[in-house]
C-alpha cells in the first residue's frame, strides 16, 4: 500500500466530553502514515478517509496511551525526588534531567513520603477524536526514507 502524507485538525475529548486538546486556532497536524507520529490507533483509522473527510474517530485506550499500570505507581521518600520546594498533588515533573525521561505525577503526599504515578496522563482513557482531513498526498522518497513527514507539500525541513 502506498503510504501517505495527512495534514488534519483534531479535537480530542475523553469519554465525559471534556476537550483534552485541539489543534483549532493552531497548524493542523502534518504526518507520514505508518510511521508511529501519531497514535495508532488514530493512524489506522485516518487510513480510511480522504481529504475534505470529517469523522468522529473512537479509539480505546489500549491502542492510545495504552491501559493503566498498578505497578507504575510507587511511593517514596520525599528527599529521593530531584525537585525542591514545595510539592502539591497533580505536580508533574520528570524524573531525570534526560528530556526523554518520564514524567511522574504526584498522587498523593503522605508525611515525608510522596505517592508517584509513572502512567501517561491518558493511559486508560478511551479517546474521541472529531478530525478533518485538510490535504493527504503520496509521501516523498524522502519521507519514506526518513520515516517522517516533510511539512505539507514534502519541501519542509526534517525535524
Ligand atoms: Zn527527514
Amino acid at each position: 500500500m502506498n503510504r501517505r502524507v495527512v495534514t488534519f485538525h483534531y479535537t480530542l475529548r475523553d469519554p465525559a466530553g471534556r476537550v483534552l486538546d485541539t489543534s483549532a486556532g493552531a497548524d493542523p497536524i502534518v504526518y507520514l502514515e505508518g510511521a508511529g507520529q501519531i497514535i495508532d490507533g488514530l493512524d489506522e483509522q485516518l487510513r480510511a478517509l480522504a481529504a475534505g473527510a470529517k469523522s468522529r474517530v473512537q479509539v480505546p485506550a489500549a491502542r492510545a496511551y495504552g491501559e493503566r499500570d498498578p505497578a507504575q505507581v510507587q511511593q517514596i521518600r520525599r528527599d529521593q525526588l530531584p525537585v525542591d520546594g514545595e510539592l502539591k498533588i497533580g505536580d508533574q515533573f520528570q524524573t531525570d534531567r534526560d528530556q526523554h525521561a518520564p514524567i511522574v505525577t504526584v498522587v498523593a503526599i503522605d508525611g515525608d513520603h510522596v505517592t508517584l504515578d509513572a502512567n501517561h496522563p491518558l493511559a486508560g482513557v478511551d479517546l474521541t477524536f472529531d478530525v478533518e482531513i485538510v490535504a493527504a498526498r503520496p509521501a516523498t522518497a524522502p519521507e519514506l526514507a526518513h520515516g517522517h513527514a516533510h511539512g505539507a507539500d514534502g519541501t519542509g525541513h526534517c525535524q
